[in-house]
């Protein structure tokens, strides 16, 4: 059994030298010839480190195209023969496991749709116990970080060392112009728990459009993540699965060439700049941090004084107030206005926490039964 402290470089597993690692192939291996002519185009950039095709595709609506099953195998196995590159697939299940272990596939990965599921999850990683399979683990298809952690950790806790997380986006609800909005918070906070977890980031997923595709490259890059999956294809627009954010081998390799690769770690004493401008940084959120301590001490004093004079924590006119004067000064500040009001919304959260702690005292238990963080959703 290992620990996620265990998961080990992509430098271990994989060549790719200084730039970033890149997987790259598509979505859905189709016939011979496109997976062969594909790959062909991919590998004569220099530019992609491994392949990758769907060959059993979990579909969101039944009556899709399924994928082409082990045929399709056998076709991106002789494929990155000929071209000298590893490949990897996704699986679903055990006997998908089974199928790719016999064709001697160099790594898996997990589809958004499976890391939803513990069940599937811990049947695959008891499919590999004792393996050194690489796994890269696709986040969950809802924004759960938890989720996605827990899938990685069950493949560490079958003895797997070498394991990625691949950031694809999150669905949402609401528009975006994105098909799964990056929501770059959440796989900074997982990198921020865990620094050792390579990160590689799926702008063809996040995209659905192949516009959108050599930006959020770039901003994976600048954001210091580890390496690149990328949807590609022949023939795009008459690809079986994802048509609208497949790029053609000659476009990809045109994408990955305009990519800026950054500086991951900087010397502060040639950057005095930058340097004298994160101390400026650390000073205001230390500043904020005793600012909010301060009004979260009123907030309780606000607490005794609600209790004693039999007034509800809750006062939806003064909150409305509260935002409304937020949303004005901070706009004023070059704040968006999204910000502003999930900002308050945290702080509104914290404080009727505080005055909450407030009402608890001297009640005894049975008394209490509002949760300890009111959620306001969003
Ligand atoms: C895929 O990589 O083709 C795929 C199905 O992706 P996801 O699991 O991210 O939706
Ligand atoms: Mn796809």
């Amino acid at each position: 059994m290992k620990k996620l402290s265990d998961i080990l470089p992509i430098s271990s597993w994989a060549k790719y030298g200084k730039t970033p690692f890149v997987i790259a192939g598509p979505c859905s291996a189709e016939t011979e010839q496109q997976v062969f002519e594909t790959v062909r185009g991919i590998a004569s950039g220099h530019k992609v480190h491994m392949l990758r095709a769907g060959i059993w595709k979990p579909r969101t609506r039944p009556n899709s195209f399924e994928g082409v099953g082990e045929v399709g195998l056998k076709w991106i196995m002789e494929a990155g023969k000929e071209v000298g590159l590893p490949v990897t697939l996704e699986v679903a299940n055990a006997e998908h496991v089974e199928a790719a272990l016999k064709a001697g596939v160099d790594a898996l990965w997990i589809g958004a749709r499976t890391t939803v599921s513990p069940f599937h999850v811990q049947s695959i990683a008891d499919a590999l116990r004792g393996t050194d399979m690489p796994v890269l683990v696709k986040n969950p298809v809802n924004p759960d970080l938890e989720l996605w952690i827990g899938a990685i950790e069950r493949f560490a806790n079958a003895g797997l060392t070498k394991l990625a997380a691949i950031h694809r986006g999150f669905s949402t609800y609401e528009k975006s112009i994105c098909r799964n909005p990056p929501m770059w918070e959440i796989p900074i906070e997982l990198r921020r728990r865990h620094q050792n977890i390579p990160i590689i980031v799926d702008p063809s997923h996040m995209a659905g459009t192949r516009e959108l595709i050599q930006p959020l490259s770039q901003q994976a890059l600048d954001m210091g993540f580890d390496g690149l999956m990328i949807e590609s294809h022949i023939n795009p627009d008459k690809a079986c699965s994802d048509a609208k954010q497949q790029l053609t081998p000659e476009t990809l390799n045109h994408v990955l060439n305009s990519l800026i690769v950054r500086q991951p770690i900087f010397d502060s004493s040639v950057h005095v700049e930058l340097s004298t401008l994160r101390s400026k940084i650390d000073r205001i959120d230390n500043y904020i941090m005793e600012l909010l301590g301060e009004r979260m001490g009123i907030s309780e004093i606000i607490g005794e004084y609600k209790k004693e004079n039999q007034l509800a924590i809750h006062q939806s006119q003064r909150w409305a107030d509260i935002v409304k004067h937020a949303v004005g000064k901070g706009k004023a500040n070059g704040l968006t206005e999204e910000f502003i009001i999930k900002f308050f919304q945290q702080i509104h959260n914290e404080s009727i926490y505080h005055q909450s702690k407030v009402f608890e005292k001297n009640q005894s238990p049975e008394q209490i039964n509002h949760p300890k963080h009111i959620i306001v959703k969003e």
